[in-house]
């Protein structure tokens, strides 16, 4: 395949840095009603999915990681991600929770995946751990690389992505 010229790249990164920064709130100044909506399953259960878009929180980044929709609210332990000192990241939150994602990474708008992490050991506690086959992936940022945002397993379909590691749509979904 042609490598695209320096022109078309530089003409993407002027595209890029003129895109207009999404009005996005931190998890902290959302309540979970605000962030879910309650939705019907194919297995005809009610499930709480994410009411709004999940941006990239790096400044200046702003990617769309995630579509309203798509994610389904799951509460867990706290600690389950290593700290990323120097990061964006709040501390974390005494509400934790995450984003459980399936069919990844098609089911997201823009992820990216780390190698396998043979050094990395999830909780036991870590939603996915106990049906696990593989090693852990850690999602990134697919745009600046930025993570930590949550974590998968090689060979899996699913995914969780940290509440607290995530911008949001100021604005739910209009329905
Ligand atoms: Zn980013």
């Amino acid at each position: 395949m042609a490598q695209p010229t320096q022109k078309a790249l530089l003409a993407a990164l002027a595209a890029q840095s003129s895109r207009p920064a999404p009005a996005t709130k931190a998890f902290n100044e959302l309540t979970t009603a605000d962030l879910t909506t309650s939705t019907s399953t194919d297995a005809g259960a009610d499930a709480l999915t994410n009411s709004r878009k999940l941006y990239c929180p790096r400044g200046g980044c702003g990617a769309v990681i995630l579509q309203p929709g798509a994610g389904e609210w799951l509460e867990a332990e706290p600690g389950i991600l290593p700290a990323a000192p120097g990061s964006p990241f709040p501390a974390e939150s005494t509400t934790v929770g995450y984003w459980y994602v399936r069919g990844s990474p098609f089911a997201f708008d823009n992820i990216g995946f780390s190698r396998p992490d043979a050094a990395a050991a999830l909780p036991d506690y870590a939603p996915g751990v106990a049906e696990a086959g593989g090693k852990v992936k850690w999602l990134i940022c697919a745009e600046c690389d930025l993570g930590p945002l949550g974590w998968s397993f090689e060979g899996g379909s699913e995914a969780w992505l940290a509440v607290d590691r995530l911008r949001y749509a100021a604005e739910p979904k209009k329905a």
